[in-house]
This record gives structure tokens, C-alpha cells and sequence, in this order.
């Protein structure tokens, strides 16, 4: 196992559990980006969370004193966009059964929401997701039409408890359908790859840095990418037991992750 991070030149991190717990910051982001830029390792965000655009997360740093530019941000609903554009390359017509950041993002890849004719159906995560609007996405996917679903997440956690996430959406879609969705978000390598091109820096010099096993740490590693896991989320050393392929580094903290350069 590589621990140093001498041949890193570029970082994609996951955010919550990573380096904020909801709008809680688990370390200083100022001085992280200044360990990033010092060890002259280009550094994105990438989540799964497709209720929020890429212009609310430089907002939310912007709230906890921290600027990063918007290239600096991948959500689920840029990975949506970037393997819609594989298959469709010119854009076109889509359902979407998703967030308004859903739809307004996937309108930069030129995929515009209709009724009539589309040529995929695109579920996310939506709180005004009505059994109608279920019904209507689930029409068109029987109808033979390819699905799209942002992330697999079950749940996210809030104070109160764990809240039915993307996931319980589209197990609804799949069951109502028969038909699997064709998944964008973590674990599928796409979000990785997405960012990948924007930092234009190979995968194997390229560490995930994630708080879930299933999610960061298994997507970053089908990227081809180095993973490291920390301990400030999900995922407890006691679940690295019988995790594998273990990830090459794990620390308490992100800022831990800098002490292995000597
Ligand atoms: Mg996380």
C-alpha cells in the first residue's frame, strides 16, 4: 500500500463527512485549500446530491469564508449530463422526474425537460415528487424509452433521522417499470471520470478522497484513481474489516491526510 502522497497531483473529495457535516466545517477550509495548493495537488468537489446546482455550492463555501470556482464543483446531476451526452452527443428532448438543479443542469448539456417524445427519462431526487409525476415517468420508461437515474442513495441523514433519498425514488420507478436505470452518481466511476477530464491529470495520480465505503471509495477505485478513506462520516474502522479492495489511505481527518508528505 502507497501511503504518500509524492506521486498525487490532483484530489476529488466528497464533501459532507468529509470536510462539512451538513453546514458544520470539520476542518479549515482555507487551510486545506493552502496544504492542496503548497503540495501543488489540484483539488474538485464531487457529490452525489442532485437537489443542490454547482452555483449554491460555491455559495455555501462562500458562507464559511472559502471561494471555490465552479469548475471546482461536480454534483450527480453533472455525471447525469456528462453520460447523457455519451449517448446523445447532440442533446434533445428528456423527461425529468427531478430537482429544478436537475433540469437547469442537465439544460447546459442541452437536454431540455418535455411531455412529448423524449428520447430518455431522467429521475433524481425531488421533494415535490408527486405519484402523478411517478406515474409519468414510469409510462414513458415502459414504453421502451432509456432510463437515467442520478444515485443510488437510499437515505440521507438529517438531525431528525435518516430522509428516503434518490434511491427509494428510483426502486419506485424500477419496480412500477421492470426496467433498471442506467446510473450516473457514485458508485459508478462517471462522476471521477468527469472530473478527471477537467483536471486533465491521470487516474492513478488522482486520490478520492470519501467518508462511505460503497460510494466514494468503491466509484473512485473503478475510476482507476487512489482512495482514501476518512473517519469524520459514514464509515468507522470496524467497517473496513470486511471492506474490500481496501482503500490505500485512511486517516482520522482530511487534514491528517498531509502528514504523510514528509
Ligand atoms: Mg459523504
Amino acid at each position: 500500500m502507497n501511503k504518500s502522497l509524492s506521486d498525487i497531483k490532483a484530489a476529488i473529495l466528497d464533501m459532507d463527512g468529509v470536510i462539512w457535516k451538513s453546514h458544520q466545517p470539520l476542518c479549515d477550509l482555507n487551510q486545506l485549500f493552502e496544504e492542496f495548493k503548497r503540495h501543488q495537488i489540484k483539488f474538485l468537489f464531487a457529490t452525489n446530491n442532485a437537489m443542490s446546482t454547482v452555483e449554491q455550492y460555491v455559495k455555501k463555501f462562500a458562507s464559511m469564508d472559502a471561494i471555490v470556482e465552479s469548475w471546482q464543483i461536480l454534483t450527480s446531476s453533472i455525471a447525469t449530463g456528462y453520460i447523457l451526452s455519451k449517448d446523445f452527443p447532440a442533446g434533445g428532448p428528456i423527461h425529468v422526474m427531478g430537482s429544478q438543479a436537475l433540469e437547469s443542469t442537465l439544460a447546459e448539456y442541452k437536454f431540455t425537460n418535455t411531455d412529448k417524445d423524449p428520447i430518455a427519462v431522467v429521475g433524481g431526487l425531488d421533494p415535490l415528487t408527486s405519484y402523478e409525476r411517478l406515474r409519468k415517468a414510469s409510462f414513458f420508461i415502459q414504453s421502451g424509452i432509456p432510463f437515467y437515474f442520478t444515485n443510488p442513495d437510499a437515505t440521507y441523514p438529517t438531525p431528525e433521522g435518516l430522509c428516503p433519498g434518490a434511491g427509494t425514488f428510483l426502486a419506485a420507478l424500477e419496480t412500477a417499470s421492470g426496467v433498471k436505470a442506467k446510473l450516473a452518481g457514485k458508485p459508478l466511476p462517471y462522476i471521477f471520470e468527469a472530473g478527471l477530464e477537467r483536471l486533465k491529470i491521470p487516474a492513478q495520480q488522482t486520490l478520492v478522497i470519501g467518508d462511505r465505503l460503497e460510494t466514494d471509495i468503491l466509484g473512485g477505485y473503478r475510476a482507476g484513481c487512489k482512495t482514501a478513506l476518512v473517519l469524520t462520516g459514514v464509515a468507522t474502522r470496524a467497517d473496513l474489516e470486511s471492506w474490500s479492495p481496501a482503500p490505500d489511505i485512511v486517516v482520522e481527518n482530511v487534514m491528517d491526510l498531509f502528514d504523510l508528505v514528509e
